[in-house]
């Protein structure tokens, strides 16, 4: 399909706009999202994020772009509150289970490809770590207290925001002014090295505890975390590059940062476009690690959560994801969840039924090249997957029609219709069902009717056989666990 006609239009939370994309180098595209840090299980809001990015991905690539695809692993330099104390995440985990670092972060890097994998996203064409690229945090530094607008205190280097404000415009993504910062701000004096509370950590000094350190010219320490995605991304796709992407609570201070590093050391303004989803909640609320407010892609792939009337295969949950726009706020619900499973198998059997209707000689009461427009026009118009998907179900609906006898179709144009919506349904949106997902919910409704079998053995007061199911399952990897609302299991 010729696709690089298509006007994108793309929302820059630089200028609150929806603009014109327009690519730096001619039909290639540089686009760099923050990745994950690995000190834990991705739970399902890192996920959608990630599923958001993969959409957009997908459509650059549908387009025809040559897409260099740019998604780190923070392995380091994350401290506990995003600011500039409290331990670095990565050691802390590793301190608390006696294990390496590196241990840790091998744990959970599996765990978030193996994740992603399952939700069909298609990988990064570079991954780098922040430990691979120590060097090139270091001469950044450098350069950039070269230029005046970093200082030393005590080994760490901090970077001088209100020097860089004078020349520059420190909260220009966020929206933030350094006086209204500055006003806001009750850091107690004297608890900090850095000369302004705003000022934030470009190399921080270890103390002897400190675990993951590294040599460099201000002492033995570790980059400070907003560092790491400056130098991967400009490493990687240049001083200016098209696309920077991540969660919407990266927007301040990481990106904020980011921007002020670049602008520092280079000269320029890193970001053509820069894109935030949107955050998924639970309740209401944001689902995040630190607050226990969230659900792990495990739980619903296996339904072994008590929010749960079922398992949800992968596909499921990255369609529900996807009829919301990457802009806005989606609540998780078991509910919705169910809702969604019923429109993707209509979907799935209208793309079957595409295959054993039967043409005419003409098409009647669908315009087909209208409606393969309409569907570009909808991702044309920042990636709005919901639109998309409401137009794919205009389709679901004429080839019913055609079905029951109510409507006929060209072959040339059930060709067409066809293809457009597997490329849409599959190529695009990644919906993808996988054999794992089958099992995995054949496993988890087994697991089900043994759990049910031993409550009854135990009402009949039969513990010579709930024992036996619980053991015998132990046995296999399967732990039950008897709780206030009943028995859940892990694998
Ligand atoms: P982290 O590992 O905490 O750095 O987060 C990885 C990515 O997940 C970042 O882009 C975050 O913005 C994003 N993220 C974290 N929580 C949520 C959420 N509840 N919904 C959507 N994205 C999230
Ligand atoms: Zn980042």
């Amino acid at each position: 399909m010729a696709t690089q006609q298509q006007v994108l239009k793309i929302y820059n939370s630089l200028s609150g706009k929806k603009e014109t994309f327009a690519p730096i180098h001619q039909n290639h595209v540089g686009m760099y999202v923050c990745g994950p840090t690995v000190y834990s299980n991705v739970h399902l809001g890192n996920c959608r994020t990630f599923i958001s990015f993969d959409l957009v991905y997908r459509y650059l690539k549908f387009l025809g772009y040559k897409v260099r695809y740019v998604r780190n692993i923070t392995d380091a330099g994350h401290l506990e509150n995003d600011a500039d104390s409290g331990e670095d995440r990565i050691a802390k985990k590793a301190r608390l289970e006696a294990i390496e670092p590196m241990e840790v972060v091998q744990r959970y890097t599996v765990d978030f490809h193996q994740t992603l994998r399952a939700f069909n996203t298609l990988p990064p064409s570079i991954e780098p770590t922040a430990t691979g690229h120590i060097v090139e945090q270091i001469e950044i530094i450098k350069q950039i207290v070269d230029k005046g607008f970093a200082y030393e205190v005590n080994g760490s280097i901090y970077f001088d925001v209100s020097t860089f404000n004078k020349t520059h415009d420190y909260g220009k993504l966020s929206g933030r002014k350094l006086e209204d910062m500055i006003h806001n701000t009750r850091e107690l004096e004297g608890q900090s090295d850095k000369k302004n509370p705003q000022d934030f950590a470009l190399w921080k000094k270890a103390e002897p505890q400190h675990i993951m350190r590294w040599p460099s010219p201000w002492s033995d320490g570790f980059p400070g975390w907003h560092l790491e995605c400056t130098a991967m991304s400009t490493k990687y796709l240049g001083d200016q590059f098209d696309i920077h992407g991540g969660g919407m609570d990266l927007k301040f201070p990481h990106h904020e940062c980011e921007i002020a590093q670049s602008e520092a050391f280079s000269g320029q303004t890193p970001v053509n476009y820069w894109m935030h989803a949107n955050m998924l909640t639970l309740n209401g609320q944001k689902m995040a690690k630190s607050t226990g407010n969230n659900i792990l892609p495990n739980e619903i792939f296996s339904g072994n959560n008590e929010i749960l009337s079922q398992a949800f295969e992968p596909a499921v949950v990255r369609f529900f994801m996807l009829q919301a726009h990457y802009r806005s706020i989606l609540d998780f619900s078991n509910d919705a969840l169910a809702a969604s499973e019923k429109g993707y198998r209509k979907l799935m059997e209208a793309l079957k039924a595409c295959d054993s209707i039967s043409s005419s000689d003409k098409t009647t009461n669908f315009d087909i090249d209208a409606w393969k427009q309409s569907c570009f026009d909808a991702m044309n118009d920042d990636f709005n997957s919901p639109i998309l998907i409401a137009k794919l179900f205009d389709a679901v609906k004429f080839v019913y029609l055609i079905r029951d006898g109510k409507a006929t179709v060209s072959e040339k144009d059930l060709k067409s219709l066809t293809a457009c919506l597997h490329n849409f349904v599959f190529d695009v949106l990644g919906l993808e069902s996988t054999q794992k997902s089958s099992n995995d919910q054949t496993l988890s409704g087994v697991v089900s009717m043994l759990i049910s079998l031993r409550n009854e053995a135990r009402d009949r007061k039969d513990f010579a056989t709930s024992d036996r199911i619980r053991d015998e399952l132990a046995a296999l990897g399967i732990a039950l666990k008897d709780g206030k609302e009943g028995t859940t299991f892990s694998i």
